[in-house]
């Protein structure tokens, strides 16, 4: 499977090494063109209205808009993913029906890690927060998949994987798994 990392901004090369891992191609994306020869779309943590300023800015936001690829997105790609985004007018591509808040686990807790159950994946999954959103609201569509301190922090709706944490920046490679396996491989 060919699986395309956005690569405007963030931890690109993180999420390309845990493709390449499951024994997939990762191929780092920067023009709309690629899009077309993909199997899958990860959107990677970083931040989210800089990622929106360069998408807009290289084709991205419509050609994403418009696109039926399966789409995995961590942290900021999860708030790119959102119907609704907290105290912000519109969403940015507005692919799942959820509203997420940004920078929603405190100031003095920017960062922490935890061990998850996660839905459909047999062992905990390794997670590191970093001045992560969470997902405030989902619609009947979506599957909640992970929760901390009440939070919802994973979510799917079909062929979109919405995560808080950042997988990429640890050695657990179940998540990247998940999403190419049981998603962008049955998407075919
Ligand atoms: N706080 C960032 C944002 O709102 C997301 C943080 C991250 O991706 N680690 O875009």
């Amino acid at each position: 499977m060919k699986i395309g990392v956005l690569a405007l901004q963030g931890a690109v090369r993180e999420h390309l090494k845990h493709i390449e891992l499951n024994g997939h191609e990762g191929i780092p994306v920067k023009h709309v063109e690629q899009l077309k020869e993909l199997d899958g779309l990860v959107l990677p943590g970083g931040e989210s209205t800089t990622m929106r300023r360069l998408m807009d800015l290289y084709g991205f936001t419509t050609a994403l808009r418009e696109s039926e690829l399966p789409m995995y997105g961590t942290c900021a790609g999860l708030i790119l993913l959102a119907d609704e985004i907290e105290g912000y007018e519109e969403g940015h591509l507005k692919k799942m029906d959820i509203k997420v808040r940004r920078n929603s686990f405190g100031r003095q807790v920017d960062s922490f890690e935890a061990e998850l159950d996660v839905k459909g994946i047999e062992e905990q999954v390794n997670a590191i927060f970093i001045r992560a959103p969470h997902i405030v609201s989902v619609g009947d569509e979506v599957e909640i998949l992970s929760e901390v301190e009440d939070k919802m922090v994973a979510v799917r709706q079909g062929k979109y994987l919405g995560i808080s944490f950042h997988p990429e920046l640890t050695d657990d490679i179940k998540i990247m798994k998940y999403f190419i396996e049981e998603m962008a491989a049955q998407n075919k």
